[in-house]
């Protein structure tokens, strides 16, 4: 699998399946989530509530329609929220691993990614980029593109710096 990182706008990207970094409701947010649902329109809200009408636990992934976006598929994952005190790093880690397994399903063959945790949820920054990267190289799976999309020059900068210093 290539693993790449491009700076820009998750909701813009030309891939498959884009991740949300949702919460558990599912009912939308602000930051990626609230991008998303803007830019896909009603129709992943509408989808939202009809596939997950009890929301999706930390760690877990499922998906909808991408709406107008680009992409096809949304894939949503609710990653901990270290600020309110969900500190386990593998409920971080599962955000991508499940990502990747509902990518397969889905026969998605690129997707790409926002640092889930690293916004609102104050996971500590280089950590959020470190279990993105490792986890990422390290899960099989046949998506043949994962991007990690930076909003940022400081995250774009961060997460190529990881993915050049060896594992
Ligand atoms: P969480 O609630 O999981 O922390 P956030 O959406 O608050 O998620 O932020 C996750 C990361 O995504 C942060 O690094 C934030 O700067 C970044 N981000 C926010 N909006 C976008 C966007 N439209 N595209 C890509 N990344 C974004």
């Amino acid at each position: 699998m290539d693993l790449e990182v491009v700076q820009g706008d998750i909701t813009a990207q030309d891939v498959d399946a884009v991740v949300n970094a949702a919460n558990r409701a599912m009912r939308g947010g602000g930051g990626v989530d609230g991008a998303i649902h803007r830019a896909g329109g009603p129709e992943v809200l509408e989808d939202c509530r009809r596939r997950f009408p009890d929301g999706l636990a930390t760690g877990e992934a499922g998906w909808t329609t991408a709406g107008h976006m680009p992409a096809r598929w949304v894939i949503h994952v609710v990653g901990p929220n270290h600020t309110r005190g969900e500190r386990d790093r593998s409920l971080l880690t599962s955000c991508y691993a499940n990502a990747l397994a509902v990518a397969d399903e889905l026969g998605a063959g690129s997707v790409a990614f926002p640092l889930v945790s690293a916004g609102v949820y104050g996971w500590p920054f280089d950590d959020a980029v470190a279990a993105a990267v490792e986890t990422l190289r390290s899960t099989d799976t046949g998506v043949s593109l994962a991007r990690l999309v930076a909003f940022d020059a400081r995250a774009f900068d961060a997460i190529e710096r990881r993915l050049s210093a060896r594992p």
